[in-house]
């Protein structure tokens, strides 16, 4: 039997876009944070968007997944789409209360807030599944 998503060291792959705003940052601030607290592991979103097929294929293979937008530009899931990898649990910062800006002072109630969302995004996810 499959471990649930929320099972600790369950392979639950988090992919940020890292981007260069607040949002972005948070975004990997907090998918730094819940692989150091083993929830999942970050993996790297530049070798899937550079189509390499080590990168693409973890991707596909991957049972669980939470792919984390800073904002609706989405560019996460666009390279998620691109590479023709279905997006699992997603999430998006801005749709969550949190505003764009260039401020890269992050606040630690919006990261636990992040992660929580990401969690969240995670939970009745089942294995194969496609959520959205
Ligand atoms: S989704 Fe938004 S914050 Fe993230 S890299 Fe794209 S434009 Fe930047």
């Amino acid at each position: 039997m499959a471990e649930g998503c929320c099972t600790p060291g369950s392979n639950i792959m988090i992919l940020a876009c890292s981007g260069a705003s607040n949002v972005g940052q948070l975004t990997n601030q907090a998918a730094v944070e819940l692989t150091q607290e083993g929830f999942g592991k970050m993996f790297c979103l530049a070798g899937i968007g550079a189509h390499l097929s080590g990168f693409v294929q973890s991707a596909k293979d991957v049972p669980q997944m939470v792919a984390i937008d800073g904002c609706p530009v989405a560019c996460t899931k666009a390279i998620l789409e691109h590479a023709q990898i279905t997006v699992k649990g997603y999430v998006v910062l801005t749709e969550h209360g949190i505003e764009k800006n260039k401020n890269f002072k992050l606040k630690r109630e919006e990261i636990e807030q992040v992660k929580a969302a990401v969690r969240a995004a995670c939970n009745g996810q089942s294995e194969g599944a496609a959520v959205k």
